[in-house]
C-alpha cells in the first residue's frame, strides 16, 4: 500500500503518461504496477496493479467524469487525492470497453495472417500479446467453443472480460478478434454475438452425412433421389457438364458419380450454413468474420468437395471469410501432424487455390504444434491463413506447474489417468497409456520431459476439463484454485513460455517480424 500511496502522489504532481510509465519500469518499488496499463481518461489516471494477497486490481483516480462513477470499486483517500480500487469484473470490463475503444474485439477479415489463441484458463493473453506485438500477425485472443466453455465452467462474457483486461494491461492497440468457435446452432451464435464477439465459426459437422467407406453406388443413387426433383435439377444444371477453371493449373469438373456423392454428404450442411447466415450473421448489425468449418467429421474434405461447398455458399450470397476443411492425414490435439507430408502439401495447394480464387482464407484447426506442416502452410498460402491453437496454451501452463509446483503436477497427472476414459468421449486421440512412464520413477526435474512426449501431452491435453472441475467431498476444488494460484504467482514465467512457444509457431509458419 505504501508503494501505491507514493505512486499516487506522483500522479497528483505529474500526469504525463509516458513519464509515469518510464518511472514504473525503472523503479523496483513500483514493480507491482503494470507499466503499459497506465492510461488517462478525462482527468482520471487508470492503471493496473497486482497484490500478493488480493491479486490484480484496477486503480482509477477521482475525476468528475462518469467513468469514475461508473467503474465499480472501493473508494480510498490518500493525502493528495481520492482513488478507487476496482475488481477486474465483467461489469467493469464493459465500462473499460465503453471508454477505451481499442479494448473491443474487431473484424480482422482484412488482415492476411491471423492466429487464434484460445485461452481456457483466462490468464494467457498477456503472454500472447507480448509475442504477437513482435510479428506481422493479428490475434484472435478470445476463442472458445461451447465444449470448452462447458468443460471449464466459463461463459462467453467471462472469456471476453479476461481478454479485455489483458489488452488494457498490455496497451495492445493493434486490434484483436473474439471467436465464438465451433458453434452449432443459432441459439449458440446469439450467445456469442450478444457478448460482443467479432467472429463466428459455424460448425456444420452435424449436418454432414458420414457414409460408410464400403457404400455401393446404388445406395448413393438411392439417397440422392430422396432429394426433391427440383433441387436435383437445379444442382445438376449448376455443376454437371462444365469446367470450372480456377487458374492456369487447376480445373475442376464433376463426374456424375462424385457429384451425387457430394450432394448426399454435404447438401444438408450447405443449406444449413446458408440458413444460419441469412437468419443471424447477415443482420448482426455489425461486421462479423464468418468462418465455415467442416473439419470435425469422419470424411476428409477433398478439394473438389471443398469447391462444391464454397461455390454454393457464394452463389447464395453468403459472405464468409474463412473455411476450415478437414485436411488429409490427422490433426490431433497438441501434437505434430500425423500422415504423409507430401500428400498434405499437394492437397493443401489445391485447397489454397480454391480459397484464393473464391476470395477467402483457409483456416487450419487443431493448429497447435503442427511444426512439420507449418512451412508448407506458410509458403503455399503466401502468408494468408488463419491458424487456430488452444490446447497448446494449456500445456504451456502445465509446464509452468511442472517447473514451479511439481507435487501439484503429480496429483493432476494421477487424476488424469484415473478419469481418462471419460475425457476420451470428448476428444479423439491415439494416446497409448502404456507408453507413459510411471511418475514414481521420475525425479521432479525429469517431469518436464513428459511435455515433450505425445502420449503424456495428450493425456493432460484432453483431461483439462476434468482436472479443472474436480472437487473433493466437501465441494472444494481439488486443483483449480492451486492451478490459478501457481500461474498467478508465476505470471512472468508463463508469459515467457508462451512467447517462446507461440513464437516458434509463427517462425515456422514463416510470419515475418514486425520492424516497428
Ligand atoms: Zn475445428
Amino acid at each position: 500500500m505504501n508503494g501505491l500511496r507514493s505512486f499516487l502522489q506522483l500522479v497528483a504532481k505529474n500526469r504525463n503518461i509516458a513519464t509515469l510509465k518510464e518511472t514504473v519500469r525503472t523503479t523496483p518499488e513500483y514493480s507491482f504496477i503494470y507499466p503499459e496499463s497506465i492510461h488517462e481518461y478525462a482527468g482520471s489516471v487508470l492503471f493496473m496493479v497486482r497484490y500478493e494477497e488480493k491479486g490484480k486490481k484496477l486503480i482509477i483516480t477521482r475525476s468528475d467524469h462518469p467513468i469514475y462513477l461508473e467503474l465499480n470499486g472501493e473508494v480510498f483517500n490518500t493525502e493528495d487525492l481520492q482513488a478507487k480500487e476496482c475488481d477486474l469484473s465483467i461489469g467493469n470490463s464493459k465500462i473499460i470497453r465503453k471508454y477505451f475503444s481499442f479494448t473491443n474485439p474487431v473484424s480482422l477479415a482484412h488482415f492476411p495472417t491471423t492466429i487464434g489463441l484460445g485461452d481456457r484458463l483466462g490468464v494467457a493473453s498477456s503472454g500472447h500479446i507480448k509475442v504477437v506485438k513482435k510479428y506481422n500477425v493479428r490475434p484472435v485472443l478470445a476463442q472458445q467453443s461451447m465444449r470448452e466453455l462447458n468443460l471449464t465452467g466459463r461463459t462467453y462474457e467471462d472469456v471476453l472480460s479476461d481478454v479485455v483486461w489483458a489488452v488494457f494491461q498490455e496497451d495492445y492497440q493493434g486490434g484483436y478478434g473474439a471467436d465464438g468457435d465451433h458453434l452449432k446452432t443459432v441459439a449458440e451464435i446469439k450467445l456469442a454475438l450478444d457478448a460482443g464477439y467479432s467472429m463466428i465459426t459455424l460448425d456444420c459437422s452435424e449436418h454432414i452425412t458420414n457414409l460408410p467407406s464400403d457404400i455401393v453406388r446404388e445406395e448413393i443413387d438411392r439417397l440422392y433421389t430422396e432429394l426433391p426433383a427440383e433441387k436435383r435439377e437445379d444442382l445438376e444444371n449448376r455443376f454437371l457438364q462444365q469446367n470450372f477453371v480456377l487458374g492456369s493449373d487447376l480445373t475442376f469438373s464433376f463426374p456424375p458419380d462424385s457429384f451425387r456423392k457430394y450432394v448426399v454428404i454435404y447438401q444438408k450442411a450447405i443449406d444449413f450454413a446458408i440458413k444460419v447466415y441469412r437468419e443471424v450473421i447477415s443482420n448482426a448489425g455489425r461486421k462479423i468474420d464468418f468462418e465455415i468449418s467442416i473439419d470435425e467429421t469422419a470424411t476428409p474434405t477433398d478439394p473438389l468437395a471443398h469447391f462444391f461447398f464454397a461455390k454454393q455458399l457464394l452463389d447464395a450470397g453468403v459472405e464468409f471469410h474463412s473455411m476450415a476443411p478437414r485436411f488429409c492425414g490427422e490433426f490431433q490435439k497438441g501434437i505434430d501432424y500425423i500422415g504423409d507430408i507430401r500428400a498434405f502439401e499437394q492437397e493443401f495447394r489445391q485447397h489454397q487455390q480454391i480459397a484464393e480464387y473464391l476470395g477467402y482464407k483457409l483456416s487450419i484447426h487443431s493448429g497447435s504444434d503442427k511444426f512439420s506442416v507449418f512451412p508448407i502452410i506458410g509458403k503455399n498460402s503466401g502468408g494468408r491463413f488463419h491458424l487456430k491453437t488452444a490446447g497448446t496454451n494449456w500445456l504451456e501452463a502445465v509446464k509452468v506447474i511442472i517447473t514451479m509446483d511439481p507435487e501439484l503436477y503429480r496429483q493432476m497427472h494421477a487424476y488424469a489417468l484415473q478419469y481418462l476414459a471419460e475425457a476420451r468421449k470428448y476428444y479423439h486421440v491415439t494416446l497409448d497409456v502404456d507408453k507413459i512412464p510411471d511418475l514414481s520413477s521420475l525425479a521432479d526435474e525429469d517431469l518436464k520431459q513428459l511435455m515433450e512426449e505425445n502420449d503424456s501431452r495428450q493425456l493432460i491435453h484432453i483431461t483439462y476439463g476434468l482436472i479443472l472441475q474436480a472437487k473433493n467431498d466437501r465441494g472444494e476444488f481439488l486443483f483449480k484454485d492451486r492451478i490459478y494460484h501457481c500461474l498467478d504467482k508465476n505470471e512472468s514465467v508463463y508469459e515467457e513460455f508462451l512467447q517462446k512457444h507461440i513464437g516458434k509457431h509463427l517462425e515456422t509458419l514463416g510470419v515475418s517480424l514486425n520492424n516497428l
